[in-house]
C-alpha cells in the first residue's frame, strides 16, 4: 500500500489542497511500481514564505543555544527515522540501501558537525579592528533540492541555515516526493518550533516560483548547470538575493606512470560508480601517462565487466539502477553520440529493460571529443592517454566544469603542480574524486558552481556580515576643526556659501 501523501508542511503542519497537479514517484528499479502520489498545491509557496517570514524575528532573536537545542532534539529522532528515510531513497531514485542508510544517518552527524564549527567559521573578532564582525542571517532561504542526494542536499544546507538564524522553505526534487515527506515529518516529530522549517512539494515550476519569490532572501540550489543557469536569469533583477548554485561536475582521476596501480584502480571504481554514477563528484575521465596506460586499461576493462547493477534494495548490492527510465535513456543516447565521434569501446554500457537498468561502461577517447565537456550522470569513464605527466595535467584542466579532481602519483611536488593547473574546488591525492567531507568547503568553479554552499563555508553563506562597532558611553570624537567652529557659536562669522 502506498505512503499517505501529507500535503505541503507549512508553519508546523501538513497541508492538502483540493487542486493542484499531482505527480508520483517511480521506482527505478521496475519502472512500473509507484512508490508514491503527492500533489502540488497552487498556493503553496506564498504560503510557505509568508510562514517563514513570521517565524524570522522569533528564530533569530531565541539566539544560539535556543537553535542548537531545536535541532538536537531532531537528531535525537534520527535513529528512530533512518529505516523508512533509508527505504523512501531506495525505492524513489535507486540507490542502494547501504548508501541509503549512510545517507539517512547524515542528517545527524550534519547536525554534530555545524555546531562543532559554527564558532571557528563565524568568528566576531576582527583582529586589530575597532570592533566586531557579526554574521547576521539572510532572512528566509530557499533551498531547492536534486534526486540524487535526496536528504542529503536538502539537510546539507537547512542545518548551517538554522542554526545561524534563518527560515526555511524546501522543494525536494519531483522525482523523490516522498523523501522530501519523510524529512519534514522527522522536524514534527522533534516538536521543532512551527514554521521555522515549511516545505512545498511539486516541479521545476514551484522551484521557479520559490526562488524567484520576494519574500526569499537566499537561494541555495542544487542541481544541473541547465537549472542553474536558468535561475540565474530569473533573479537578474533581485541583486539583493544570495543565489548559491551547487551544480554539475566531470572530474578527472590521472594517474601517472609512478602510481600505485591497486590503489588507483580501486578509487576509480568507487569513484565512477558508487551511486550508478550519479554522483556531482563522480569520476568521468581517467587520464593515464603512457608508462601505465596498458596495464590500467587492462586492469579496468577487466573490473568495469564483472561489475553489473543489481536489486539496490538488497545490502549487499553495490550498484543499483539508474534513478528514471529518462536517465536511462538520456545517458545511452549520449554514449551512442560519443561512439560516432570516435570513443572506442572498452566495456560497452548496456541498458536493461524492466527498469532503470545499465552497466557500466568504458570508452577510450583522445580528448577531442564533446561529450567530455558535458555531465552524463552514468556508470561510465571515458579513458585517455597523455604523453607525460604536464600533457595529462592539461588535459585534466581542459573543461568547463570544475568541481573535483583526484591524482594518483607517489610525488608531492606532481601534487603541487596539478593543483597549480587544475582549477577545481576539491582536489584528491590518491583517493577518488567523490567522497567531500562536510567539515572542509564544498563546491566548484566553471560551471560547477559559484559560492561554497555546502561543506564548512555554509555558515557563512546563510548569513551577510555586519561591521559592529561601539564607543564608551558620553564620550565623543574630537575633531580640531569641528570644535572651532563650534567654538564660534557665539560671534558667527558670515558663511562663504
Ligand atoms: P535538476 O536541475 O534537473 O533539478 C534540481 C531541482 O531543481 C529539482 O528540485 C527541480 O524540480 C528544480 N527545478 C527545475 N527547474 C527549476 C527552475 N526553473 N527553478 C528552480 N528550480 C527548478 O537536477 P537533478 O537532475 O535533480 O540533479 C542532478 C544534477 O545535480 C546533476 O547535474 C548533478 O551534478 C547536480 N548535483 C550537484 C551537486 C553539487 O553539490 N555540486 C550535488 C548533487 C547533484
Amino acid at each position: 500500500m502506498l505512503d499517505q501523501f501529507r500535503g505541503q508542511y507549512i508553519g508546523g503542519r501538513f497541508t492538502t489542497s483540493s487542486s493542484g497537479e499531482i505527480f508520483r514517484s517511480v521506482n527505478p528499479a521496475t519502472a512500473a511500481d509507484i512508490v508514491f502520489e503527492a500533489q502540488e498545491s497552487p498556493d503553496s509557496v506564498d504560503s510557505a514564505v509568508e510562514s517563514a517570514r513570521s517565524a524570522a524575528r522569533r528564530w533569530r532573536r531565541s539566539g544560539l543555544d535556543a537553535r542548537i537545542a531545536a535541532l538536537r532534539a531532531v537528531q535525537r529522532m534520527v535513529p528512530a527515522h533512518v529505516d523508512a528515510i533509508a527505504e523512501a531513497i531506495c525505492s524513489e531514485m535507486g540507490k542502494t540501501l547501504a548508501e541509503a542508510r549512510i545517507e539517512a544517518n547524515s542528517i545527524g552527524s550534519k547536525i554534530e558537525g555545524v555546531i562543532g564549527q559554527i564558532h571557528h567559521e563565524l568568528p566576531p573578532a576582527a583582529p586589530g579592528a575597532p570592533g566586531q564582525q557579526r554574521f547576521h542571517p539572510m532572512g528566509v532561504m530557499g533551498i531547492v533540492g536534486p534526486f540524487n542526494f535526496p536528504i542529503h542536499l536538502l539537510n546539507t544546507h537547512v542545518i548551517p541555515a538554522l542554526l545561524t538564524g534563518n527560515t526555511v522553505v524546501i522543494k525536494p526534487s519531483e522525482l523523490t516526493p516522498l523523501c522530501g515527506q519523510r524529512y519534514a515529518e522527522l522536524f514534527d516529530d522533534a516538536g521543532f518550533p512551527p514554521g521555522v522549517l515549511n516545505m512545498v512539494q511539486g516541479g521545476g515550476a514551484i522551484g521557479a516560483e520559490l526562488v524567484g519569490h520576494d519574500g526569499v532572501d537566499g537561494i541555495v540550489f542544487t542541481g544541473s548547470y541547465q537549472t542553474g543557469r536558468r535561475i540565474r536569469e530569473a533573479t537578474f533583477d533581485q541583486p539583493h538575493k544570495k543565489v548559491s548554485l551547487e551544480l554539475g561536475g566531470k572530474n578527472p582521476a590521472v594517474v601517472l606512470d609512478d602510481a600505485h596501480l591497486d590503489q588507483a584502480v580501486r578509487e576509480i571504481l568507487l569513484g565512477a560508480l558508487l551511486t550508478t554514477g550519479q554522483r556531482c563528484t563522480g569520476t568521468s575521465r581517467v587520464i593515464v601517462t603512457a608508462g601505465v596506460a596498458a596495464e590500467l586499461r587492462d586492469r579496468l576493462t577487466s573490473a568495469f565487466s564483472k561489475i553489473h547493477p543489481a536489486d539496490p534494495s538488497n545490502s549487499e548490492t553495490f550498484m543499483g539502477p539508474l534513478a528514471s527510465l529518462q536517465s536511462r535513456d538520456r545517458f545511452i543516447h549520449c554514449l551512442e553520440q560519443a561512439k560516432t565521434e570516435g570513443a572506442q569501446v572498452l566495456v560497452e554500457c548496456s541498458a536493461g529493460n524492466d527498469g532503470a537498468w545499465v552497466t557500466p561502461g568504458l570508452y577510450e577517447v583522445d580528448g577531442t571529443e564533446s561529450f567530455l565537456e558535458e555531465e552524463l550522470f552514468g556508470p561510465h569513464v571515458a579513458f585517455e592517454v597523455a604523453t607525460d605527466a604536464d600533457d595529462a595535467f592539461r588535459r585534466a584542466a581542459n573543461t568547463p566544469y570544475g568541481l573535483s579532481a583526484a591524482l594518483f602519483s607517489a610525488s608531492e611536488q606532481a601534487l603541487e603542480d596539478f593543483y597549480d593547473v587544475v582549477r577545481a574546488g576539491v582536489i584528491n591525492f590518491n583517493r577518488s574524486t567523490n567522497g567531500a567531507s562536510g567539515l572542509l568547503p564544498f563546491g566548484g568553479t566553471g560551471m560547477s558552481g559559484n559560492w561554497r554552499a555546502a561543506g564548512s563555508c555554509a555558515p557563512r553563506l546563510s548569513t551577510y556580515p555586519v561591521a559592529f562597532m561601539k564607543a564608551d558611553f558620553g564620550t565623543v570624537t574630537q575633531n580640531p576643526r569641528l570644535e572651532l567652529l563650534l567654538d564660534e557659536v557665539d560671534a558667527p562669522r558670515p558663511n562663504r556659501f
